[in-house]
């Protein structure tokens, strides 16, 4: 919780819509909102679309999509207007101006042609290359704005997760902050954009943390405080490459397409870096009490697909039926099948979920609930359904018909009793009902199965059995 006097914790996610929001950007975003619920502070969304070449609308949505389907809910963000970059044009040019009149930028009017030969010389050389500072003293006053860098010391980057981290002067220039068609970096834009904002701890992937010196030496330039770093590692494959297309399904979209509950992907995506103890299965509540920023490895997270399944598992067994029948009902209906009674849809899938890992697999292992079987196992038929199989059948059918309540206790004292009277195990019964109706010998709790499909679709599979008995 925050300690008092300190300031309000404000975090921001801050995607660049240039494509689907994937589990890198999640589980950043995933880290920013437990930090702002942990310490009931501000979540802040901020789309970073000046790259408008590669930016688009549809990637926004789908990005806004993903995000609520995650169910991280932004404090401030769109629609409210001012959040996107493109709407925040005249606030960089305002900073820009107060870097030139306090004498902490210079404009630079070296030919591109010029930077470019003198970058590939650099190249060449097997170095990276460095702006020399040639307009530094000329007092331009048009061209490319370039900060004023110190030519020596350091720049500390005192991060939370990785610990301090040292840059030396010498392996940073003057960077460009607005180019000379007056539009402004990258760089620029989040430096102006978090103080603005008021962000207190910026949240972000690894892969930005050679940029923070030089955005720090930004907001010093600026006189404004700098706010802390945290840099989350990156997420590898099993190979230990970057996540990528290969290893399977990466964006946001696909896992839900796929069948996985939001709160399992958050608990997954939680653990991609950060763990409490060796536990595994936390609920969004748990994640939002114990998270803290020094439990976050700074080494890679290693992305498993088997684990997720596993979690997501743990998940679909903890969630509320009624919960769980309302998210697969749109796969029960993506697979050809009406889902009908949502109390019959949760009492199935209370059956399935033992046997699948998403909801997908469910629908699947389910399919008989909505279909009948459209033929029997060949190998259990061989054994189940031969003339013994239809006289037994035939007394099963008699007994049903009779039941007073089509109830699973019901059901399974009418088997009890006719295996007595018959001389039969349990078993020997309860497989050749389950080959009946499911097709195969393998499913759920047999008499919670013929309870949720009813005394009629019972008897009516029951009597199709039988006439498939040699
Ligand atoms: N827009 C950047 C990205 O999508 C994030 C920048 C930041 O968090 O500072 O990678």
């Amino acid at each position: 919780m925050s300690t008092p006097g300190a300031r309000a914790v404000r975090v921001r996610f801050a995607p660049s819509p240039t494509g689907p929001l994937h589990v890198g950007g999640a589980r950043t975003a995933l880290f920013n909102w437990l930090f702002a619920r942990h310490h009931r502070g501000a979540f802040v969304l901020r789309i970073e679309d000046t790259d408008r070449s590669r930016s688009t609308e549809a990637h926004i949505d789908a990005i806004l999509d993903a995000l609520r389907w995650l169910e991280l809910d932004w404090d401030e963000g769109p629609p409210t207007p001012g959040y996107r970059q493109t709407e925040r044009l005249a606030l960089y040019q305002a900073h820009a101006r107060r870097l030139v009149e306090a004498g902490r930028a210079y404009y630079c009017a070296c030919p591109p042609a010029q930077l470019e030969a003198e970058r590939r010389a650099a190249r060449a050389r097997g170095e990276t290359y460095r702006y020399p500072g040639r307009c530094r003293e000329r007092g331009l006053t048009a061209g490319a704005l370039r900060l004023r860098v110190p030519a020596e010391g350091t720049t500390v980057v005192d991060d939370l997760i990785h610990g301090p981290v040292t840059f030396d002067h010498r392996e940073l220039d003057d960077w460009i902050l607005v180019r000379s068609d007056g539009t402004p970096t990258y760089n620029f834009c989040v430096v102006v954009d978090d103080v603005t904002m008021q962000i207190t701890h910026v949240i972000r992937g690894s892969d930005h943390l050679s940029n923070t010196p030089k955005q720090i030496l930004c907001y010093e330039a600026l006189g404004y405080p700098v706010p802390r770093f945290a840099h989350v590692s990156m997420i590898l494959g099993p190979d230990r490459q970057r996540l990528s297309k290969r290893h399977g399904a990466t964006s946001v979209q696909a896992f839900r397409e796929a069948g996985f509950l939001p709160d399992a992907m958050v608990n997954y995506l939680a653990r991609l870096g950060w763990a409490h103890g060796d536990r595994e299965v936390f609920t969004r509540e748990e994640l939002v009490e114990l998270f803290d920023l020094k439990d976050v490895s700074p080494s890679p997270a290693i992305f498993d697909h088997a684990k997720l399944a596993w979690l997501n598992q743990q998940h679909m067994k903890r969630l509320d039926p009624a919960r769980l029948a309302a998210l697969a009902a749109p796969f029960v209906r993506a697979a050809g099948f009406d889902p009908g009674d949502p109390a019959r849809l949760a009492g199935i899938m209370a059956t399935l979920r033992e046997r699948a890992r998403t909801l997908r697999e469910a629908v699947e292992v389910g399919r008989f609930y909505w279909e009948r079987p459209r033929g029997y196992d060949p190998a259990a038929a061989r054994a189940l359904l031969t003339a013994e199989g239809r006289a037994r059948l035939d007394a099963l059918i008699a007994r049903l018909e009779q039941l007073p309540e089509f109830t699973p206790a019901a059901l399974e004292a009418a088997f009890r009793e006719l295996v007595a009277a018959l001389g039969l195990r349990l078993v020997d019964l309860a497989q050749l009902a389950r080959l009946a109706v499911t097709g195969t010998t393998a499913s759920p709790p047999i008499f919670d199965v013929l309870a949720l499909l009813g005394r009629e679709e019972t008897l009516a599979r029951l009597r199709a059995a039988c006439a498939a008995a040699r």
